[in-house]
C-alpha cells in the first residue's frame, strides 16, 4: 500500500456522518500527546495530514483519510487532556462506543501509548472495549527512543504478558517517529488488516 496516497477525506461527530460503511478502515486512537500525529505523519510521509486533524474544530472529531476508494486511515479524536470537562469525555466515549461497535468496515485499531507512561485508564477502555467485539488491536509503544534499547524491550515483554490474557488479536511494537523505527512493522501490520 503507498500510504503517502492518504488525502483528508472528512470528519464526522458521530457514526451517521461517517463515509458509508464500505471498504475497509483502520482506526488510531491514543491519548493526547501519546504521539498520535507523528506517527501518522511518520506512516504516509506527510505533515499535512495529522495537522488537519488538529485544526481547532475538528480536533474533537473522527477524521477520515482515504488511502484508495475502499481503503481509509481514521483519526479518532484524542482524549485525556485533564481540562476536558467530564460531560464531554462521556459524549466521546458514547461516540467511539457506537463507532467501534457498528462499523462493519473497521478492521482494526492502532492504539498509541507512551512507552513511558503506557496503559493509562483510557488505554484499558480501548484494550476491553476491542475486547468485547472482537476487535484486532495493535499497539505502538510510542517515542521509544526515550529510553535505552534495553528498557524499550522490557516495556514491549511486559506489555506482551499482560496482553495475553486478552481473548482478541493483540500484537505490540515499538516505535519511534523520531527515529523512523518501527514504520515497516507497522505498515505490514495495516497492509494485512486493508486487505493488501
Ligand atoms: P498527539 O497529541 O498524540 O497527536 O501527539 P503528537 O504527535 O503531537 O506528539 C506529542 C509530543 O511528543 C510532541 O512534542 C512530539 O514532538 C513528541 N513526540 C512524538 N513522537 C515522538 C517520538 O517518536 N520521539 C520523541 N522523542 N518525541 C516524540
Amino acid at each position: 500500500i503507498n500510504f503517502q496516497k492518504a488525502q483528508f477525506l472528512t470528519s464526522a461527530s458521530n457514526l451517521s456522518q461517517c463515509p458509508e460503511d464500505i471498504g475497509y478502515e483502520v482506526a488510531f486512537a491514543g491519548r493526547s500527546n501519546a504521539g498520535k500525529s507523528s506517527a501518522l505523519n511518520t506512516l504516509t510521509g506527510s505533515k499535512k495530514l495529522a495537522r488537519t486533524s488538529k485544526t481547532p474544530g475538528r480536533t474533537q472529531l473522527i477524521n477520515f483519510f482515504s488511502i484508495s476508494d475502499q481503503q481509509r486511515l481514521v483519526d479518532l479524536p484524542g482524549y485525556g487532556y485533564a481540562k476536558v470537562p467530564e460531560e464531554m469525555k462521556k459524549q466521546w466515549q458514547y461516540h467511539l462506543e457506537q463507532y467501534l461497535s457498528q462499523r462493519q468496515c473497521l478492521m482494526g485499531i492502532v492504539l498509541m501509548m507512551d512507552i513511558r507512561h503506557p496503559l493509562k485508564e483510557f488505554d484499558l477502555m480501548v484494550m476491553q472495549w476491542a475486547n468485547s467485539c472482537e476487535m484486532p488491536l495493535h499497539i505502538l509503544l510510542t517515542k521509544a527512543d526515550k529510553l535505552k534499547y534495553g528498557a524499550a524491550k522490557q516495556a514491549l515483554n511486559k506489555l506482551q504478558s499482560i496482553i495475553g490474557s486478552y481473548h482478541n488479536p493483540i500484537s505490540v511494537q515499538l516505535f519511534s517517529a523520531l527515529k523512523k523505527t518501527g514504520v515497516d512493522e507497522l505498515r505490514v501490520k495495516l497492509s494485512g488488516w486493508l486487505q493488501e
